[in-house]
């Protein structure tokens, strides 16, 4: 088939637009109006009913472990690769792939190769280099060298506050994310450091100091899992305050059984209320992170894998129990982290122009189907997207 005709769907670009056509062709949105014809000369054209059902970009999902991650109560407790069809029927059509704890049983090369792969299976993936170790182990030979030279690798990832982290020194920190900014001038890409909040007392202070006392655009610094606990999500309001992008971690939440978390749509509702702005707050699902829960006395007490379905869980509950407009709730996972990462807007919007990744649901919210780069990816939680051995 030629082109895709998607006709009738309620579209929420994220902005409302209301009662739409929507055609693609080549994976990209060539047209969106009223009424569009349904031929195109000698061009064959697919066209799909989409009455009853909304239409919004594919989501954006900035923190996925997609060659596993975990192994923090041994070696039983890495978790495996991620497979495409754990991933689209969730409205995922975007990811960015990095390391955890691990970078060393875990390497670099492996990560690309399996970024590389899950564009051939048919969704848009990029990379981070870097772990929590630094200086961590890189393609290229540093991480300059490779935001320059590796086509996928777009940022950098470290951790800072945790007991697991390398305990970088604010030097290191600094250094880190002025190799991955210039980088980033340089090539075209964003460039910036995506960095693991774990629940050590210094919490955020190190990046404050750095965006007040150097040149370094606050930007491009994204703590993650920033509703880990009361006081890191306390100064991540403040931290955004100083222009910072400050992002929630899906699966993080009370109800997984993360105790004295905040549950991310919770987070989301008050960070709006401190007056964050929209821009600046993103979600990502930290999915096939592999937790190990300690009791209080910090012994291991099991483990817990988390899922990119969270993203759409709690995109429901934002919009469902904290009353966030359809249109606001919609950008925390499209708009917002595709700008975040450098990849809007040919990603995060529904446009003439942007590459055809979006979402049909029902009035309920339920996804029905997923489109990724204009090819069916996923009905009623069913992947059509396969990887060589599913
Ligand atoms: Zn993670």
């Amino acid at each position: 088939m030629d082109l895709l005709l998607i006709k009738n769907a309620d579209v929420y670009a994220p902005k409302h637009l209301g009662r739409q056509d929507v055609l693609i062709n080549g994976g990209k949105i060539v047209r969106i109006g009223t009424d569009l014809e349904t031929s195109y000369g000698s061009l064959s054209v697919e066209v799909v009913d989409a009455s009853g059902l909304v239409m919004t970009p594919g989501f954006v999902d900035q923190h996925v472990h997609v060659i596993g991650a975990g192994g923090e109560a041994g070696y039983f407790s890495r978790t495996p690769e991620m497979r495409i069809s754990q991933i689209v029927p969730h409205g995922i059509t975007t990811i960015v792939g990095l390391h955890g704890t691990d970078g060393t049983a875990r390497n670099i090369e492996a990560l690309y190769a399996k970024v590389c792969s899950l564009e051939q299976e048919g969704i848009t993936a990029r990379m981070l280099t870097g772990s929590f170790e630094m200086p961590s182990a890189t393609l290229a030979g540093s991480v300059r060298r490779d935001i320059l030279f590796v086509d996928k690798v777009i940022g950098a990832k470290t951790a800072i506050s945790d007991r697991r982290s390398s305990q970088p020194t604010r030097a290191e920190i600094e250094h880190l994310v002025a190799e991955a900014y210039t980088a980033g001038l340089v090539s075209g890409k964003r460039g910036y450091t995506h960095i693991h909040m774990g629940n050590g007392k210094r919490r955020l202070s190190m990046l404050m100091d750095i965006i007040r006392e150097t040149e370094l655009p606050p930007y491009l610094m994204i703590p993650t899992h920033i509703n880990r606990d009361e006081g890191l999500f306390a100064q991540s309001i403040e931290f955004a305050k100083l222009g910072g992008i400050v992002d929630i971690t899906s699966g993080i939440a009370p109800e997984y059984g993360f105790e004295g978390t905040i549950k991310p749509s919770k987070a989301i509702r008050r960070l709006l209320e401190a007056g964050v702005d929209v821009r600046q707050i993103t979600m990502s699902s930290d999915a096939n992170g592999c937790m190990a829960v300690y009791d209080s006395q910090g012994n291991y007490a099991g483990l817990c894998v988390t899922t990119v379905e969270t993203i759409h869980k709690e995109f429901c509950c934002l919009v469902k129990e904290e009353s966030i407009p359809m249109e606001t709730a919609l950008q925390f996972i499209t708009t917002s982290p595709a700008a975040a990462i450098g990849m809007y807007p040919q990603k995060g919007q529904l446009a003439v122009g942007a590459d055809a990744d979006l979402v049909l649901m029902d009035s309920d919210l339920s996804i029905r189907k997923v489109y990724a780069m204009g090819r069916l990816a996923a009905e009623d939680g069913v992947s059509i997207l396969k990887g060589a051995f599913e």
